[in-house]
């Protein structure tokens, strides 16, 4: 098989084809002689003689060095994930998501320095702020990302980076990111943003005005709930400092997780779209339903940030959130409870449904819950994440479970 210029072609056949180098696919008589490239899982790397050990480039991507510096197999995630990001020079690989976020802000960040975080981040980002950041001198500010003069308000001479999350975790609020990043431009800041929800697939993170985008490879790319791993992808004037640091903290993925994680690559583009479509399906039905309040996925026209979605987005995903009319947290617990087709779990975008609980109100501190426009009892919510089961057997299950919190609450 020829080597190909993928830039002109469509997602799924980008998907098939992106990190498959015909080098690391086969043997120097028969380059890509498998299909996928082999689990080499090495510490040492051998040099033929002292002169290649001698002659050996200093510190170069893609070269057989040691086992800290990858094999193969993680180049080859790498480099499919460096293809799929428009606008990417490289990306650098984690062993979970939280490790990405925090590799890319010990990247950008000093001591004395401000970082500004968008308030509905994924709490253990916000944990950074409070723990490890704070410990090494750099301040974190909250902003609620609905408020641009807010946020330009905010930036002070020492802000040097803002961290973006799109949409935002729990609540899936969609943010203005070309007109965050612009602003945050117009002030030399780094725009970190975490792009875990929607993949490059549905969100271009670069080109919307991010200069280092960071993925939970645990959700969309592993797919399977079985392992984890995390990305920061960026263009020349971050990735190598990226790689640097994540090297100086000794970050390594495993071969056999990266090979899970391109097993898993293969298929995203497929699952992410039954799942988007299910997901549609049943926030239209819970919009229908007089126990919900409001249901927050944006693909869903009225709700929250689905203008934005509309103008940004190319893409979804089956993780969304819905709120309950009133009631209580003990009869949202009991709804939970009476699910039979969702797990009870952290994390999302596996093959398989899980429902969480959303309290958003003690984690914000810089925008309102319940949410404007819903009465103050309307904050017991619930976060669901649609897998590959049939819809209407969801759409069943969640019927009488909301029958269940309608007798509870
Ligand atoms: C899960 C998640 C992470 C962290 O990923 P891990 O691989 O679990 O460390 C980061 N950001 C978002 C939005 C997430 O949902």
């Amino acid at each position: 098989m020829a080597e190909h210029d993928s830039e002109h072609l469509g997602t799924g056949t980008r998907l098939v084809g992106a990190g498959r180098r015909a080098e690391w696919t086969g043997t120097a008589e028969h380059p890509g002689a498998v299909v996928n490239p082999p689990v080499y899982r090495a510490s040492t790397h051998l040099y033929p003689d002292m002169a290649a050990l001698r002659a050996h480039p200093a510190n170069e991507d893609g070269k057989f060095y040691y086992g800290r510096r990858g094999a193969p197999t993680q180049w080859a995630l790498s480099g499919a994930l460096t293809a799929l990001e428009p606008g990417a020079e490289g990306t650098v690989l984690y062993p979970s998501g939280v490790a990405a976020i925090m590799g890319a802000l010990l990247t950008v960040l000093r001591p004395g320095d401000v970082l500004l975080m968008i308030d509905n981040a994924y709490e253990p980002s916000r944990a950074m702020g409070r723990g490890l950041l704070k410990d090494f001198g750099i301040e974190t500010r909250w902003f609620d990302a609905s408020d641009p003069a807010a946020f330009e308000a905010a930036i002070c001479e020492r802000t040097k980076a803002v961290l973006l999350e799109v949409p935002g975790s729990l609540t899936i609020e969609v943010c203005d990111v070309p007109g965050l990043s612009a602003i945050a431009k117009a002030h030399e800041l780094t725009v970190v943003l975490d792009n875990t929800w929607a993949s490059p697939l549905g969100f271009p993170a670069l080109e919307r005005g991010a200069d280092i985008a960071i993925m939970s490879l645990t959700k969309h790319v592993g797919g399977h709930s079985d392992a984890m791993m995390g990305s920061a992808s960026a263009g020349p004037q971050w990735y190598r400092k990226l790689r640097i640091r994540a090297q100086g903290l000794g970050n390594v993925v495993s071969p056999d997780d990266a090979a899970l994680m391109l097993r898993g690559l293969r298929t995203m583009g497929l699952r992410l779209a039954q799942e988007t479509a299910s997901a549609l399906a049943i926030a239209e039905w819970l919009e229908g339903r007089p126990e919900v309040a409001k249901v927050l996925c944006p693909m869903l026209p009225g709700s929250p940030g689905h203008d934005l979605w509309k103008r940004d987005f190319s893409g979804g995903c089956g993780l969304f959130s819905f709120v309950l009319k009133g009631g209580t947290s003990a009869a949202r617990d009991a709804l939970i409870d009476a699910l039979t087709l969702f797990g009870i779990g952290y994390s999302w975008g596996g093959f398989e449904s899980l429902a969480t609980p959303v309290d958003p109100a003690p984690i914000r501190t810089a925008s309102p819950w319940p949410l404007p426009g819903l009465a103050d009892d309307d904050r017991f919510g619930v976060r669901l994440s649609i897998g590959l089961e049939d819809t209407a057997d969801l759409i069943a299950d969640l019927e009488q479970a909301l029958g269940v919190w309608s007798a509870a609450a």
